[in-house]
């Protein structure tokens, strides 16, 4: 079974759809991209795959042993969080939390899971720091080694590139893949159709044509070509 089967699901705030008929399924070890027009509703989407939103309809499915706290989330950076003034290995133990109840301290395992988590992401030598002095890229490190620190099993991360600089963007994909290879299920919004169609396993198109398949089958679709080549990323 899926981890996440989602059928007929609409999408919006106030009973006013923003999407709707979305069906997909994401198996464990799957690498989906969800790319669209800016206000397609993408970041609606990745909140109510979280339960921080009610969907307008339709049903989302957790299954295959998931639980809902197992999904870790890396969201779209707001200035204050650029600011946040902690250090990086607070930062990265703040996703421990989840697992935590009412208990005000960490454990020596949750301790070890962010030490690991940092070793992993390459910031580990960073762990004294303040998180916001860092730069962009490295700020970005850190949250996905905290959202590793919640789960190794699948990953929401929501424009995890914006603002980051073509070399720092690429390294940044890069390790993402790595992690995907390493088994761990990967949801990415993505405005960057390109990086989309070279890195994910499976492509979801919202907006008002919905599309869901492998990234072959979206290079080959009409919306596929035509966003595509939108973004002048024309496929031969
Ligand atoms: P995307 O991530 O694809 O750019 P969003 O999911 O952020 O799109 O937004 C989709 C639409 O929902 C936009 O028109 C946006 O203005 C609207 N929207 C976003 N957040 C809210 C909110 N809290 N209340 C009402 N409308 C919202």
């Amino acid at each position: 079974m899926a981890y996440l089967t989602v059928r007929d699901l609409s999408l919006g705030y106030d009973s006013h759809e923003i999407a709707g008929g979305l069906n997909f399924t994401v198996e464990p070890g799957d690498y989906l991209c969800v790319v669209g027009e800016n206000g397609s509703g993408k970041t609606t989407l990745m909140k109510t795959l979280l339960h921080l939103r009610a969907p307008i309809g339709g049903e989302i499915r957790i299954g295959d042993g998931l639980l809902p706290n197992e999904i870790g989330y890396l969201p779209q950076q707001t200035v204050v969080q650029k600011d946040f003034p902690a250090s990086v290995r607070e930062v990265v133990l703040s996703g421990c939390t989840a697992g935590m109840g009412l208990r005000p301290f960490f454990t020596k395992e949750e301790k070890r899971r962010a030490a690991e988590a940092m070793e992993r992401m390459g910031v580990a030598a960073l762990a004294g720091r303040c998180y916001r002095d860092l730069s962009g890229g490295q700020q970005q490190r850190v949250l996905l080694a905290r959202a590793l620190c919640a789960t190794r099993k699948i990953l929401l991360l929501d424009e995890p590139v914006s603002g980051l600089d073509p070399v720092v963007t690429a390294e940044l994909y890069e390790l993402i893949g790595e992690l995907n290879r390493e088994g761990v299920t990967i949801i990415m919004v993505s405005h960057d159709v390109a990086a989309a169609v070279r890195y994910a396993s499976h492509i979801l198109h919202i907006g008002e044509t919905v599309f869901f398949g492998t990234r072959d089958e979206y290079r080959n679709s009409a919306i596929g070509r035509r966003f595509l080549s939108q973004r002048g990323e024309a496929e031969p």
